[in-house]
């Protein structure tokens, strides 16, 4: 379960270069795109420039290389040209990528134009909640103090977690163990140990936290309709704390906060 220094720099590089294709949706306008356009872009971006793979393309039968998760989607949307994005939307994209045999995974939620204020809270919120488990990560600490602190910081807030789904080791494999819950008891669980890698992704409601799949089997939305935001990352446990391998160019700030 935990990786070697030759591999941890392995996985720092395709983290960092997940992150640069976050950095190029950030310069993308996405109103009026469709979610198909947005793959397709991300895709040429990743084999073309960036000389990598896309992890998730024929990962249990997946076709796309990213999920798009539009409003009222949990999470694992379909691209789709059907699906343009309007004024007022929030969509989670979702992305993994191999370089070297390594798989970085990453997502954002983004705001596209004119987002309703309480919206834009969730979406904030949810940020933070991530950052706030980020936090958590130590040598000594355990997976029940990390979902712990998302958990409060949402519950605080007014936001339910989901709990159907849950981060994950990654590595030469997209899911490895452990399972990374983002609720839980301090001091309960997996304690953490230098070298371990990681997501961290928890997903918050303005509802209640029960999802449900749609007809395609793969769309997860919220049962009561309400909004759902998403964020992840992927950390290793260091020897002092944390490092977050697909850091973004938008967050360098965040992270050197206390
Ligand atoms: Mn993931």
């Amino acid at each position: 379960m935990t990786k070697q220094p030759e591999e941890l720099l392995l996985l720092a590089e395709s983290g960092r270069l997940l992150a640069s294709v976050f950095a190029l949706l950030d310069r993308t306008p996405l109103e009026g795109r469709s979610t198909l356009e947005i793959n397709d872009m991300v895709e040429r971006f990743i084999v073309d420039d960036l000389q990598a793979r896309p992890a998730s393309k024929g990962q249990y039968g997946y076709g796309f290389v990213l999920n798009s998760s539009i409003n009222e989607v949990v999470c694992h949307g379909i691209p789709s040209q059907s699906d343009v994005l309007k004024n007022g939307d929030i969509i989670n994209l979702d992305i993994t990528l191999e370089k070297n045999g390594y798989i970085a995974d990453s997502s954002k939620t983004y705001l596209v134009g004119e987002v309703h204020p309480a919206a834009r809270r969730l979406v904030e919120i949810t940020q933070e909640a991530l950052w706030q488990g980020i936090r958590a990560v130590r040598p000594g600490a355990t997976l029940g103090d990390i979902g712990w602190a998302i958990e409060r910081h949402a519950k605080r807030n007014g936001y339910s977690v989901v709990r159907d789904f849950c981060g994950h080791g990654i590595g030469r494999e997209m899911h490895e163990k452990p399972e990374v819950l983002h609720y839980g008891k301090p001091g309960t669980g997996l304690t953490l140990r230098e070298g371990m890698v990681f997501t961290i992704e928890p997903m918050l409601n303005r509802g209640r936290r029960s999802v449900r799949t749609e007809d395609d089997g793969w769309t997860v939305v919220t049962r009561d309709g309400s909004l759902s935001a998403q964020f992840e990352h992927t950390v290793a446990v260091t020897a002092s704390g944390v490092s977050v391998l697909t850091l973004r160019p938008d967050e360098m700030q965040r992270s050197a906060l206390p």
